[in-house]
């Protein structure tokens, strides 16, 4: 068996566990069936430069019982550490997974996302998935008198799950303050996925996804994202300087 240490690989400070596609969504359908609220985060690069900065925002991400690797930048990071994370694990796709196969009725709610986009995303996933009900659902521009009510609304529902699609730090940090105060099983921080679910944004087809290359689809359809994603040369040369470092500190090659 694999030793515990061997499924763990530190990227520019954050911890990832290398796990399957099918592994992580057992684990979140284990985290379903507890009576704690646990937490499940989706860094890609840029979440990782982010915190690279930040270290509230590092120290909330590494305190999380789940960590998944969302983005081809983050296996092509691990190269240059110990090789441990090789298969990208999108928030996106493992939330429609975990509707997919939701063998028992699972009360959701959303909290993201523009005015309106909720509503059409609880639309088409109740009509999609047969055993998802969205109980509640929120917009993501609110401020601080009608976050009192979410929190209160969350807390009289007492959903299984809590989407939070707000963009990041903003998502994982809120999810972290709140954490305590929630009657919830399971949080997840979406980032754009309430966005796909109600339709608003495409997926990359299959053969873009396949290959690893859902960025570049996404650049050519968004291209206002060319910004952000120019950043991803100088998150690989981050990562390998730190992670070259790193295994030469450890006496590693
Ligand atoms: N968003 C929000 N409140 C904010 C800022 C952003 O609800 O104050 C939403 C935004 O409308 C979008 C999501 O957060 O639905 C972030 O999407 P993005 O595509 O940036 O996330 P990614 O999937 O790239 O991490």
């Amino acid at each position: 068996m694999e030793k515990e240490a061997e499924k763990f690989e530190i990227i520019l400070g954050v911890k990832f566990e290398s796990l399957t596609f099918d592994e992580a969504l057992s684990r979140l359908r284990r985290f379903l069936d507890t009576e704690e609220h646990n937490v499940c985060f989706t860094p890609n690069p840029e979440m990782l430069m982010s915190a690279w900065k930040d270290a509230e925002f590092r120290d909330i991400l590494n305190k999380a019982d789940l960590i998944l690797p969302d983005g081809i930048g983050i296996i092509m990071a691990s190269f240059f550490y110990r090789r441990k994370i090789t298969r990208r694990v999108g928030g996106c796709d493992i939330v429609q997974e975990l509707f997919k196969t939701a063998e028992k009725p699972l009360r959701v709610y959303f909290l993201g996302a523009a005015p309106g986009v909720c509503a059409l995303a609880k639309e088409n996933v109740e009509k999609k998935y047969r055993n998802i009900s969205v109980v509640g659902f929120n917009d993501g521009y609110f401020d601080y008198e009608k976050e009192k009510l979410i929190i209160a609304e969350i807390q009289s529902l007492k959903p299984d799950m809590l989407l939070v699609g707000i963009g990041f730090p903003k998502q994982e940090k809120w999810i972290a303050r709140h954490k305590n105060e929630l009657p919830v099983r399971l949080s997840i921080g979406v980032g754009g996925t309430l966005d796909v679910l109600a339709g608003a944004v495409k997926r990359a087809p299959k053969i873009f996804r396949s290959v690893g290359a859902e960025w570049l689809y996404r650049l050519i359809s968004q291209p206002s994202r060319y910004k952000r994603m120019s950043r991803l040369p100088v998150f690989l040369i981050m990562a390998a300087w730190e992670g070259v470092r790193s295994r030469f500190k450890k006496g590693e090659r």
